[in-house]
């Protein structure tokens, strides 16, 4: 029998099951494709390789919380530092994302000059800066005793940070600006979107702050695509069982049972990487479904609508772009799409020559329900996306190798997951509301952005150490 089963190779079940490893439990992780990484992995087509969701590695440096889960599993990721982290292309202003203040400033500026920009920015910046130096804060979910305890953790940073983390960031922002134009705020409101995933009207100003300023730390390329990162990190796991998708869980008295298609293996302690709104049917225990049950109405079905295209060019890119529109596209709930190019020496995604690259834009899972016009709706949307980009960065249609697109069915398809943004945290689905890691069934934990706390790398990582905290380990 098993110490650990992690169910999902994620970032959050890769993580926590190398973590556990390295601690000495004997721990099987599975996962239901033949890659490991889930929404940050990458997969391989007609030749060439794309990372499938994820592009950017935030959180991996010094004092801040991936690098820290990494240190503790002894893994080194084979990273490029990337500065700018994004260029954002609005209309015909270029600003990118210096990591360097000054340098990012001055940018800014010019672009959208405001009085209040310097103050605006230096508050972003110092609020990035306090966040990362916090600690001890951790978040239990089992019972009301030990919420109630773990939420006195967040006692000083609410203190702290409590005029930021009472309004809402549309309203600070224009109360702070006194008056800002639109083409400014959505500016602002696309760079958050990516980072947040909601709208500034529904989050607080604290998280907002967090979104504009994580440029301000370091942002990595990954070499060689994610989901070599997710072999490296998991090659200590004592079992590492891929194609193998979990369908069901039973609740023994003193164990669980995990079924595949063609095996039982038996752990003490079980942790879901699956999102919190699709585990019930993983369980034939009452109380185990009811539970994940009330959590199926936080599923807000945010999606991701994505571009992947190779190319042949001599030309160089950066590494990411955000090219913003002044419409919201069909079938879209965005004006940005969020562009990401293979490393111009990275031969391992791309040989030279050939950029791969992801394009992503946020969507509603219930837009592609439609069966009759799925195929037609995908392609024109495809078609749309694909023109934005040649023409945004000068790409000659000549250049095209190779382009195709997924939807959310193609996700829920693949990785069990239609909804992609995670549990996000807003005005009304704050702290105490939030699924945590732990639960009120013995044994049974959750890992994972759509539970505390959140997603990106840097949001499920601190799941992943909340975890390790209330695993005691
Ligand atoms: C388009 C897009 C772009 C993004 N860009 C970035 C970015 O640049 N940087 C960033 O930090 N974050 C980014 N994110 C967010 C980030 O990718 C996610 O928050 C994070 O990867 C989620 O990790 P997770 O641990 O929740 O696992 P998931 O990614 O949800 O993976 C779960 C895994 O579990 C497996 N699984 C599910 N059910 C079963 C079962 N029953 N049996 C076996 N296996 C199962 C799935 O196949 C999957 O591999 C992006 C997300 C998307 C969608």
């Amino acid at each position: 029998m098993k110490d650990f089963a992690v169910v999902g190779s994620g970032v959050g079940g890769s993580s926590i099951a190398a973590l556990l490893s390295a601690k000495g439990f004997d721990v099987a992780l599975f996962e239901k494709e033949p890659y490991l990484g889930g929404c940050s992995s990458s997969f391989s087509h007609k030749g060439y390789t794309y990372n499938t969701g994820a592009t950017t590695l935030a959180g991996y440096e010094e004092g801040y919380i991936v690098k820290e889960i990494f240190d503790a599993i002894g893994f080194v990721p084979e990273l490029i530092q990337t500065d700018p982290s994004i260029v954002i292309i609005q209309g015909a202003k270029t600003t990118p994302r210096y990591k360097d203040f000054e340098r990012f400033f001055e940018s800014v500026q010019t672009n959208y000059p405001h009085a209040k920009n310097r103050e605006f920015w230096e508050l972003v910046y110092d609020l990035n800066k306090e966040f990362y130096k916090q600690s001890g804060h951790y978040y239990a979910n089992a019972g009301v005793f030990s919420k109630l305890k773990s939420l006195m953790s967040f006692l000083p940073l609410f203190l702290k940070f409590q005029k930021y983390l009472r309004v809402d960031a549309q309203s600070f922002i224009e109360d702070f600006f006194g008056g800002i134009n639109a083409e400014y705020m959505q500016f602002l409101e696309s760079q958050v979107l990516i980072v947040a995933q909601a709208p500034l009207k529904e989050i607080n100003f604290f998280t907002a702050a967090l979104a504009l300023g994580y440029t301000f730390n370091d942002n990595h390329y990954v070499k060689g695509g994610f989901s070599l990162l997710f072999e490296t990190l998991t090659q200590n796991v004592q079992e590492v069982h891929k194609k193998s998708e979990i369908l069901q869980i039973v609740k023994r008295s003193d164990c669980f049972e995990l079924h595949t298609a063609k095996k039982i293996y038996e752990a003490k302690n079980v942790i879901l990487n699956s999102t919190v709104y699709e585990s019930a049917r993983l369980f034939t225990d009452a109380n185990i479904k009811n539970y994940y049950k009330k959590y199926e109405k936080l599923n807000n079905h945010q999606s991701s609508f994505m571009l992947y295209m190779s190319i042949k060019s001599s030309k160089e890119f950066h590494h990411h772009y955000q090219i913003i529109g002044d419409e919201v596209i069909k079938n879209t709930l965005s004006k940005a799409l969020f562009v990401s190019f293979s490393d111009a020496h990275d031969e391992k995604i791309a040989p030279k020559g050939i950029y791969s690259i992801t394009a992503s834009i946020h969507t509603d899972s219930r837009f592609w329900v439609d069966e009759a016009n799925y195929k037609a709706q995908k392609k024109e949307l495809e078609g749309i996306l694909r023109k934005t980009i040649l023409e945004t960065l000068k790409i000659d249609e000549a250049e095209v190798l190779e382009c195709f697109s997924a939807t959310s069915k193609t996700f829920a398809h693949y990785i069990n997951r239609s909804q992609l943004g995670g549990n996000a945290i807003t005005m009304k689905n704050f702290l105490p509301f939030l699924p945590g890691n732990d639960t009120p069934i013995k044994n049974l934990y959750n890992v994972g952005d759509t539970v505390y706390a959140a997603q990106g790398w840097p949001g499920v990582m601190l799941g992943v150490k909340n975890l390790q905290r209330l695993l005691g380990v």
